[in-house]
């Protein structure tokens, strides 16, 4: 198996092989660029030494040697030679970029013998030294982890002793002493052990560390939130030294061939003169604009320009490049295409169309779907962000930056926030239950102690484009005092603090933000999106504010009507109780009987915002401890409202509790044993249909789909309530309305039998949040407290209520498809679990053979983005 290959072996296609660095250092060495040579050690040597227990394989040994002396012909150079001796970099470098996440090493060559031939031969001993003493501090902290601050520590020592600030005005013999110390804080820390004099023997212990950086932590979270699989293994590049610290016509620096934040045409960058890469990294001294080189060195500036063109046209995209003059000669040292902000997507992949570049189904895969957030939300104004302080961390539940006053409960954010007082207000809550809707709509941010990505509040958050940060246990709050604990700080109701739902940082204090403004660019990529996807994208929506923002962003029609959230407004949730609580069925058909026309009129607001366009109506789903009061005051007032005595309130509550609510009484099972609710639900729904019809002439024909329905009799059972309630309607009131009655498909069973369920149902709609709880076992709830260390011990890569399981969740929907095709070869097939707004559970999607997939309105631009993309790929496969 071949484990290294040199820079002019291989090209830009072997990026698995090589890593990205790797495989753009062949390819620009193929296109004449300068560049310093070396060999890239694959990513298969990477695994290997995985699969080995950490430790390199004789047979990628010795193929490092083999190029090495390689490198050293090309270079006529000899490694750990005593007069000239040839130095090196090792850095690292996996398929998908991940800046700054693993290891570099400079100067990799040098000893004590080295330095002084090196000395001599660059006639500089100064920049001799302060290469080796560099050398040696970063060799002990990568490949010994001996830490960092150690060696700074001494180099503060030094530079105060000597009374100088910078690193610069250390004179040789002040660098020679720091080599002497730096050496023996390596041999103190290494239980006597000297500092390596052997370069191959510094060349192994440093590939060694690249490869174990692919598993450091911050490479794993990296990963994680970049969704990497850790199968990829990373790769390691080895390649001649050049020096951008060798006097004024030497430097380095970094550029892009457009602005990363707004997309605009034109070389954008910074360098230093007389420097290595690391110090414009580490701020030391301020890097000038790359502008600065033209009057520096135009020559190189003209030739870096005249480079950096023919990369992006050979590219045709971006690239971020990082260069080195050394002497006055340039030398590109990476290429590669450079991250951006989503603006900046959108423009560059619309410039390039228009010069040409790229066709506009390359452009639609240039743009990351997920990105697309960034367009929708407000974001952190950046200088106030940078003197924010964070005070905690948690998951970000739902895009966007929120800043305002805490308060404690929906009534107080009702009332102080947006459509009360009008302040900004961030509620905070241990949890959020769904009487708090209001105040969630009130707020501009919700920050929750419990929950995961897929609780209440994220859901709901999400739903409505408001920033949510959940699940922050270190949070210690007290509802009733109104206070809570975090970062060391106590906050009180009217104190202020901010939220990135985004990252799902939490900071202290008013950090301002700014609204997202949408830019033209972006409608054009939205209809290319448009021309090419085949899949059709509803929104979860249920009011005429989110349906009407859906609409805005794109979506065709409504996937997912929750008609439990119609409920939980203030004068509704009462009559909800009664309904739960009644002893009677009349007395449950009174409660009902006085929601109808709530229901109605909220089925009418939507039907006239939607304009015919498709409604996917759900009935009555969740568990029924949702809706009941929890507090002492919720408990005597609704005992006043009943006209019953409160122990006998309190005492059918704790008859209603259950033990596993979400496996509990709810979904189509609430339907079967009261059947009246889905008399009401009907009545309301067929009722505005018709009424919709006398009003505006417009015909609707609503999708009824009833829930968590695992066997085709419960179906049938509901089917039977719905159609003999709607023909009646009908019948009196002479309005042929048509209607549907599908299900979703939400419980393993439900896709083993999706056959017998097809011959009843009209469409299925995955609810992969249910089918995902179910299937794995997690609580949608609560798994969000385990997956963690599910991640940290590589059992998952990803939450998988966020991004499908394919394999598991995924078959059991392919099953479904397979199996309700055989029966009802054109059933309409979507998607309404979280899922449905996740770029990759809609790739899959896609290749599933759904019809459309539904998400919450926010989402809508990044499901159009994904379809195509899907569409795209998927074209190109066959
Ligand atoms: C689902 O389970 O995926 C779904 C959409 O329904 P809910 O989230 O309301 O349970
Ligand atoms: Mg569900």
């Amino acid at each position: 198996m071949k484990f290294v290959y040199l820079f002019k072996e291989g090209n830009a296609s072997m990026r698995n092989l090589l890593g990205g660095k790797g495989a753009n250092l062949a390819e620009m060495t193929n296109l004449g660029l300068p560049i310093p040579q070396g060999f890239t050690v694959t990513t298969d040597a990477c695994n290997d030494y995985y699969k080995n227990n950490k430790t390199l394989s004789d047979e990628v040994i010795n193929q490092v040697f083999d190029a090495l002396h390689n490198l050293e012909e090309i270079q006529g150079k000899k490694f750990g030679d005593n007069s000239d001796p040839l130095l090196v970099s090792v850095r690292s470098g996996a398929p998908a970029s991940m800046p700054g996440m693993m290891d570099t090493i400079l100067n990799l060559g040098l000893n004590d013998i080295a330095v002084e031939a090196f000395a001599n031969k660059t006639n500089n001993p100064r920049f001799a030294y302060d290469s080796y003493r560099r050398f040696i501090q970063m060799y002990s902290d990568v490949v010994m982890e001996v830490p960092k601050s150690y060696f700074e520590k001494i180099i503060d020592e030094v530079k105060s002793i000597k009374g100088v600030k910078y690193d610069t005005e250390l004179t040789v013999d002040d660098l020679k002493e720091l080599v002497v110390r730096f050496k023996n804080i390596y041999k103190e820390n290494m239980n006597g052990e000297e500092f390596p004099q052997n370069p191959n023997e510094q060349l192994m212990g440093a590939i060694k560390a690249v490869f174990r950086s692919w598993d450091n932590p911050r490479a794993i979270v990296y990963r994680r939130m970049n969704e990497i699989p850790s199968s990829l293994g990373t790769a390691v590049n080895v390649q001649a030294m050049v020096f951008g610290n060798m006097g004024n016509t030497s430097g380095t620096g970094v550029a892009f061939t457009r602005n990363p934040s707004n997309g605009e045409k034109g070389v954008f960058g910074e360098y230093l003169i007389n420097a290595q890469g690391e110090d414009v990294v580490a701020g030391v001294r301020t890097p000038q604009p790359i502008t600065k080189l033209k009057e520096d060195l135009p020559e190189c500036y003209e030739e870096f320009v005249r480079l950096a063109t023919l990369l992006e046209n050979h590219y045709k995209d971006m690239q971020d490049m990082e260069f080195t003059i050394q002497e006055g000669k340039l030398y590109f040292l990476q290429t590669r295409n450079g991250k951006r902000t989503a603006p900046a997507a959108i423009k560059i992949a619309c410039d390039l169309v228009d010069e040409g570049m790229i066709t506009k189904e390359e452009a639609l895969l240039r743009i990351d779907a997920k990105s697309l957030d960034q367009l929708l939300h407000p974001t952190f104004d950046k200088e106030a962000l940078n003197e924010a302080k964070q005070i905690g961390k948690a998951l970000p539940a739902s895009p966007g930056a929120a800043a305002g006053y805490v308060v404690f409960n929906a009534e107080r954010a009702k009332e102080l926030g947006k459509g009360g007082k009008g302040d900004r207000v961030v509620l905070v809550r241990l949890e959020t239950t769904p009487e708090d809707i209001e105040g969630m709509v009130a707020s501009q941010g919700i920050l929750t102690v419990r929950g995961g990505m897929t609780s209440h509040a994220a859901v709901v958050a999400r739903g409505m484009g408001t920033c949510c940060v959940s699940g922050c246990g270190e949070i210690i709050i007290d509802e009733d005092k109104k206070e809570f604990t975090l970062g060391g700080i106590t906050y009180h109701e009217g104190d202020y603090i901010s939220l990135d739902g985004t990252t799902g940082t939490i900071y202290d204090g008013d950090v301002k933000t700014k609204d997202a403004t949408l830019e033209g660019d972006f409608g054009r990529i939205m209809s290319w999106a448009d021309e090419v996807r085949t899949l059709g994208v509803r929104a979860n929506a249920d009011n005429p504010r989110d349906t009407k923002k859906a609409l805005e962003l794109g979506a065709e029609g409504i996937g997912l009507c929750r008609t439990e959230h119609m409920f939980f407004d203030e004068d509704r949730i009462p009559k909800i109780r009664e309904m739960i609580l009644a002893d009677t069925k009349e007395a449950r058909e009174k409660a009902l009987d006085e929601l109808i026309p709530f229901q109605k009129s909220d089925f009418k607001a939507m039907f006239k915002v939607l304009k015919g366009l498709p409604l996917t109506v759900r009935y009555l789903d969740p568990p029924l401890h949702e809706f009941l009061p929890k507090t002492e005051d919720e408990m005597i007032k609704l005992a006043n409202d009943m006209n019953v005595n409160l122990e006998t309130l309190k005492n059918k509550c704790s008859e209603l509790h259950e033990f596993n609510p979400m496996m509990g009484h709810r979904g189509c099972r609430l339907a079967i044993t009261y059947p009246e609710i889905a008399v009401m639900q009907t009545k309301a729904l067929i009722e505005a249909a018709i009424e919709i019809y006398k009003e505006d002439g417009v015909m609707v024909e609503p999708e009824i789909m009833i829930p968590l329905v695992g066997e085709v009799k419960e179906l049938d059972f509901v089917k039977k309530i719905v159609v003999d309630t709607a023909e009646e309607i009908k019948k009196n009131e002479g309005v042929n309305i048509k209607y549907t009655i599908g299900t979703m498909i939400e419980i393993p069973r439900a896709c083993v039998v999706a056959d017998e369920i097809a011959k009843k149902a009209e469409f299925f709609s995955f609810g992969t949040n249910d089918l995902t709880q179910l299937t794995y076992g997690f609580s949608r709830d609560d798994a969000s407290k385990f997956l963690n260390s599910y991640y940290d011990n590589n059992i998952l890569e990803s939450d998988p209520f966020a991004r499908i399981d394919e394999v598991g969740v995924g078959s059991l929907v392919r099953m479904a498809v397979e199996k309700g095709k055989s029966v009802r070869p054109n059933i309409k097939l979507g998607i309404c679990g979280e899922h449905g707004g996740d770029p990759t559970s809609v790739d899959f999607c896609h290749r599933a053979g759904l019809t459309y997939v539904s998400c919450s309105p926010y989402r809508i631009p990044i499901a159009r983005l994904s379809a195509a993309q899907a569409a795209i790929k998927a074209k190109g496969n066959k």
